[in-house]
C-alpha cells in the first residue's frame, strides 16, 4: 500500500517517468554494469519540467487551502527551483516573488539572462537578483521577499530553497520510489542501485524513506553538488526523521542508510571540474543524454568513477536519478564552445 495515500497531490507532471536503457554509455563503463536512467527531467510539459515539480504536486494542494495568492521562493541565479516555483504559479494562476541569490563564484556573461531566469521571467515571476552567498538554509532576503508581499497586501505562500525544509518537502520523492518499485514489477527485476544527486536534501531524504519501506534505502547513493556536505548530510537526516514519521513509516532510519558520497562536489557548488565536464560530454556523445554542469553533471561524474573503480560489482544493474536542469547549462557557454 502507497505511504503517500492520506496525502493530496495536485498534478503538474505528466504521470511516471520513463526508465532509459543506457548501453552505450554502458558499454564506455566497460560493460560489466548495466545503466539505465529515470527520466525526471523528462517529467512535465511546465518550463521543461524536473524534480522539484514532483515536490510541488504535494505542496500545492497546501498552498491553495491556505488562501495564499502568491507563491514566494529563493535559489541561485540560475536555479531550477525557482523556475519550477515560477512555473506553477503561471499553471495555478497564482503571482509569484522570487529571491535569486548570487549562489555560483560564476561570471559567464550571460548568466543573468540565458536559461532558467530567462523562463522564470518569461512566466510573469516577480525576479530579484540579490547579493548572497550559497547557503541552503533560511536567509534574511526570503524573509523580506515574504514580508513584501504582505505590506503590498497580498497572501504569499513561502517555499524554502528547494522546496527542502518545506513540512511536505519530501513527499514527491516517496512517490519516486514506489513508482519505481512498479516499474521494476513490469520490467522483471530490480535494480542494486539508485544514483542521485543531493544538495538541499528533500529528493534523496523522500527517496530513502520510499526505499526504507522496500528495504533498501542504503541503495541509494547520494552524490552532494553542495560541497558543503556536513550541512546537507543534516539536512537529510532532519528531512528523512520528518518525513518518516508524516508517511508512518514503521521502523527507524538508521544513519548507515543515508549514503553521501562527498568526492565530486569539487571546486565548489555550481562550478564544474574538467572531470564534470568530460562526464558532461560522456553522457552527451553516447546517449544524446544532456546533463548541467551544477547538478547532474556531478553525480553523473559520480556515477562514472564509481562504475569505473569498480564500486558497483559486475552484473549490477544501476538507476541514475535523472533530476533535470539542463536549462542552466546556457549559462556556461564558455567551457562548451568547442564541444
Ligand atoms: C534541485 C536539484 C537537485 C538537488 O535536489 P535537492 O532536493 O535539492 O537535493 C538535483 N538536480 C537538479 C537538476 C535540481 O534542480
Amino acid at each position: 500500500m502507497s505511504l503517500l495515500q492520506k496525502f493530496e497531490r495536485y498534478s503538474l507532471t505528466f504521470g511516471p517517468t520513463p526508465i532509459e536503457r543506457l548501453p552505450r554509455l554502458s558499454a564506455a563503463l566497460g560493460g560489466k554494469v548495466e545503466i539505465y536512467a529515470k527520466r525526471d527531467d523528462c517529467n512535465s510539459g511546465l518550463a521543461m519540467g524536473g524534480n522539484k515539480l514532483r515536490k510541488l504536486e504535494y505542496i500545492v494542494p497546501d498552498a491553495i487551502a491556505s488562501g495564499a495568492d502568491t507563491l514566494v521562493s529563493i535559489g541561485g541565479v540560475q536555479s531550477n527551483h525557482t523556475r519550477m516555483v515560477a512555473a506553477t504559479a503561471a499553471k495555478i494562476g497564482m503571482k509569484c516573488v522570487v529571491i535569486q541569490e548570487n549562489w555560483v563564484p560564476h561570471h559567464d556573461a550571460v548568466y543573468d539572462r540565458v536559461g532558467n531566469i530567462l523562463m522564470t521571467r518569461l512566466m510573469g515571476a516577480d525576479s530579484r537578483l540579490v547579493d548572497a552567498g550559497f547557503d541552503i538554509g533560511i536567509r534574511s532576503s526570503w524573509e523580506e521577499a515574504i514580508m513584501s508581499v504582505t505590506n503590498a497586501g497580498g497572501k504569499p505562500y513561502p517555499i524554502p530553497a528547494g522546496a527542502s525544509m518545506h513540512k511536505y518537502g519530501g513527499l514527491g520523492y516517496v512517490g519516486f520510489a514506489e513508482e519505481v518499485a512498479g516499474q521494476e514489477h513490469a520490467l522483471g527485476f530490480s535494480f542494486d542501485y539508485i544514483v542521485s544527486c543531493v544538495v538541499t536534501g528533500s529528493t534523496q531524504a523522500g527517496m530513502i524513506v520510499g526505499f526504507a519501506d522496500q528495504g533498501r534505502a542504503d541503495r541509494v547513493i547520494g552524490i552532494d553538488a553542495s560541497g558543503t556536505i556536513e550541512r546537507t548530510r543534516a539536512q537529510v537526516r532532519g528531512i528523512v526523521d520528518h518525513t518518516a514519521a508524516l508517511v508512518g513509516l514503521r521502523r527507524a532510519v538508521r544513519d548507515d542508510e543515508i549514503v553521501i558520497n562527498p568526492d565530486y562536489a569539487y571546486p565548489a557548488y555550481g562550478v564544474p571540474s574538467d572531470a564534470t565536464n568530460e562526464a558532461i560530454r560522456l553522457a552527451a556523445r553516447t546517449e544524446a543524454m544532456i546533463t548541467d554542469p551544477v547538478y547532474e553533471g556531478k553525480s553523473m561524474q559520480g556515477l562514472i568513477a564509481l562504475t569505473r573503480e569498480g564500486f558497483f560489482p559486475e552484473g549490477s544493474r544501476v538507476l541514475y536519478a535523472h533530476l533535470g536542469g539542463a536549462p542552466a547549462i546556457n549559462g556556461y557557454s564558455y567551457y562548451y564552445k568547442d564541444g
